[in-house]
């Protein structure tokens, strides 16, 4: 499963990149949650065009990305990978300044993800709130779901703890006393 980060995971402030400015969307938690009880990877691809803009550095990226997976990690939940385009062509920071592939609507981080782990994209769902995330995801080859808002939790199937676990992971029976 493949989440857009601002506006899905967490509220879009507008380039969020703070960590105080950290506030969940409904069920967001819950539904990364459920993603890994699944069995499913569950990534972040994130337009972080603030970098390019000379409004934050990388470095808040990933220290806000840390601080996601801390409170993930807080109900048993984690992001596999969080990717992210630092680009925009009309930036000021010269070093981001560029077209790339990876900015969405094009598909690049999404086609890196799924070169990077054994994911089959027949099976591969993305979750945006823009245009520009379902374009991807299209361009990339896997299916899209436009989020307005609600709880992010129902967007998630099947519902937690409905998948059975593989046989070697089921709790042994103890031997029969004869
Ligand atoms: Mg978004
Ligand atoms: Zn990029």
């Amino acid at each position: 499963m493949f989440f857009d980060r601002d506006g899905v995971l967490n509220e879009d402030r507008g380039y969020t990149h703070r960590i105080e400015d950290l506030r969940w969307m409904p069920g967001a938690r819950e539904a990364v949650r459920a993603v890994n009880h699944s069995g499913r990877f569950a990534f972040v691809v994130t337009n972080q065009a603030g970098v390019a803009r000379g409004l934050y550095r990388e470095a808040a990226i990933l220290a806000f990305h840390d601080e996601m997976q801390r409170r993930l990690a807080d109900i048993g939940a984690r992001i596999d990978e969080y990717a992210y385009c630092p680009h925009h062509p009309d930036g000021i920071v010269a070093a981001f300044s560029q077209h790339c592939s990876c900015r969405k609507p094009e598909p690049g981080m999404i086609l890196a993800l799924l070169s990077r782990w054994p994911v089959d994209p027949q099976a591969s769902m993305l979750i945006g709130d823009r245009d520009s995330d379902i374009a991807a995801a299209k361009a990339a080859g896997i299916a899209a779901r436009l989020y307005r808002g609600g709880d992010l939790r129902s967007y998630i199937d099947p519902p937690e703890g409905t998948a059975q676990p593989p046989a070697c992971l089921r709790p042994l029976q103890p031997p029969r006393r004869r």
